[in-house]
């Protein structure tokens, strides 16, 4: 006899969503996270989806309903409802070192959409405790064991080390999972980098450009320090933006690179009458994913075996997955066999360690050219506007749609045109030599 059938570890979008529908099947579960509160996002997100688009091999329909949105996947077969409305962003920014301007715009559908995390995480919570998930909160998971029957989850809470026990565990505690650790279920797994990012959310942000997502980039926007800075829009308020950092350990490197942006930067005009409202970090650590997602009784349910991240839409798709997989388990079927087929399906970087690359190459491509040849093809998008009706912009595509509007581009000599063609065939062992540096020289 077991304490549960089912223990979830980390109640993100992942876990929250495995909580409920375990629950909803009439299965007795418990969802543990060392965060006091389950109804509010303390990692930094931007908010950012992909909807009425094709993403991670699924496809979700958009239908507003009031004040509300009910998002359906329509391809794995379930809806839920988010508590707030989608706003769509039609353009994209990216500012080089010297502070030339890059701009794509799209006419009828949006890049993505935004939604606002702490509302979706809010909502998630509510409605697995509904279903009947109980919840150990500020519960730290410290470690996990198995037996072919059990497994046993050592949680520390108060200062106190206590035992529980499962007959099925998912692990859905994110990157860097413990519980991974605890069991060697990383081993084989290529650690590429590990980057801290620190995001202030600012109100009355000054910013004259369209309303879109800023990328700046180049030493002379930080201070001479190597990193990067992205803006989002934010829906909490007046020229609300997300603010966040990309850089490399130690941490303290993210606060020097936001201060130095917004106070003594090239653009910190743009923030003399901001104000922060909310202030959040995350340590971002990029491992090959799991291949196989599961060891024994325990399941690996969204980033806990992600390379990089599968987004809040797409972890909650593993959460649903992960909590109908395990059910089978329970029914003596082979449902962790059927999670690993979905795995390999939905995130194509399991299969194709390329994809890995496309999706790296988002924020990391400006540092491919030099300063003098991005202002050069800068320059040249401001005289030839980027404008598409229907743009693939999901992480995996966006570089090669701009890569591929430059070379189409008269001006652009043949030795650049190579040069963007090496970086769309680019694949990771190539993106890893410029982690963790700065622009070409
Ligand atoms: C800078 C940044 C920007 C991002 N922007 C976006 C965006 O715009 N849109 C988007 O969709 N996604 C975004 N993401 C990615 C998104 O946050 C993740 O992909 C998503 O949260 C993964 O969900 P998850 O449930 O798998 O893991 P997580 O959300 O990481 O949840 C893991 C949970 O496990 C808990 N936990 C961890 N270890 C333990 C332990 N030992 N014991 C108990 N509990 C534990 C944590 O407290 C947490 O609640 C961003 C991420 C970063 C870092």
């Amino acid at each position: 006899m077991t304490d549960y059938d089912v223990i979830v570890v980390g109640c993100g979008p992942a876990g929250l969503m495995a909580c409920g529908e375990l629950a909803k099947r009439g299965l007795k579960v418990l969802g543990v996270d060392k965060k006091p509160r389950l109804d509010k996002n303390y990692r930094t997100a931007s908010g950012y989806c992909f909807l009425d688009q094709p993403f991670n091999k699924e496809f979700i329909k958009m239908t507003p309903e009031g004040n509300k949105t009910c998002l359906e996947y329509t391809k794995i077969g379930f809806t839920l409802e988010y508590s707030g409305t989608m706003e769509g962003i039609y353009h994209s920014h990216m500012f080089s070192d010297t502070g030339k301007h890059w701009q794509a715009s799209a006419r009828k559908k949006p890049f993505y959409n935004l939604f606002v995390p702490s509302k979706c995480q809010s909502d998630r919570y509510k409605w697995a405790k509904k279903q009947g998930t109980k919840f150990m909160t500020a519960t730290v998971a410290v470690k996990a064991s198995q037996t072919d029957k059990q497994v046993e989850l050592v949680v520390r809470k108060d200062g106190k080390n206590k035992t529980l026990t499962c007959k099925k565990l998912i692990a859905s505690d994110g990157l860097s999972s413990r519980i991974a650790r605890s069991i060697g279920a990383n081993e084989g797994r290529t650690l590429f980098g590990k980057g801290p990012t620190i995001e202030y959310e600012m109100t009355d942000v000054e910013c004259p450009y369209d309303r879109g997502d800023m990328f700046f980039f180049g030493a002379n926007n930080f201070g001479g320090m190597a990193g990067g800075l992205i803006m989002v829009p934010s829906p909490n308020g007046k020229n609300a933006f997300r603010l966040e950092t990309m850089s490399v350990l130690p941490a303290s490197t993210s606060t020097a690179i936001i201060e130095h942006f917004t106070k003594k930067g090239p653009f910190s005009h743009w923030f003399k009458n901001a104000k922060i409202i909310d202030t959040s970090g995350a340590v971002v650590e990029m491992l090959t994913p799991m291949i196989t997602p599961y060891r024994g009784n325990i399941l690996f349910v969204g980033d806990s075996a992600a390379f990089a991240e599968c987004l809040y839409q797409s972890a909650t798709m593993a959460g649903y997955m992960g909590a109908v997989c395990t059910e089978m388990e329970l029914h003596g079927k082979k449902g962790f066999e059927e999670y690993d087929q979905f795995w390999g399906k939905h995130f194509e970087w399991v299969k194709n360690p390329k994809r890995m690359a496309d999706y790296t190459k988002r924020v990391l491509f400006p540092r491919f050219f030099t300063v003098k040849e991005l202002d050069f093809l800068f320059e040249l998008s401001e005289k030839n506007p980027i404008v598409v009706d229907e743009p693939a912009a999901t992480p995996y595509d966006f570089t090669t749609m701009v890569m591929q509007q430059f070379m189409a581009m008269p001006e652009v000599p043949d030795d650049l045109k190579k040069r963007m063609q090496d970086i769309i065939d680019a694949d990771m062992a190539k993106v890893a030599t410029v982690i963790g540096k700065g622009q070409r020289a």
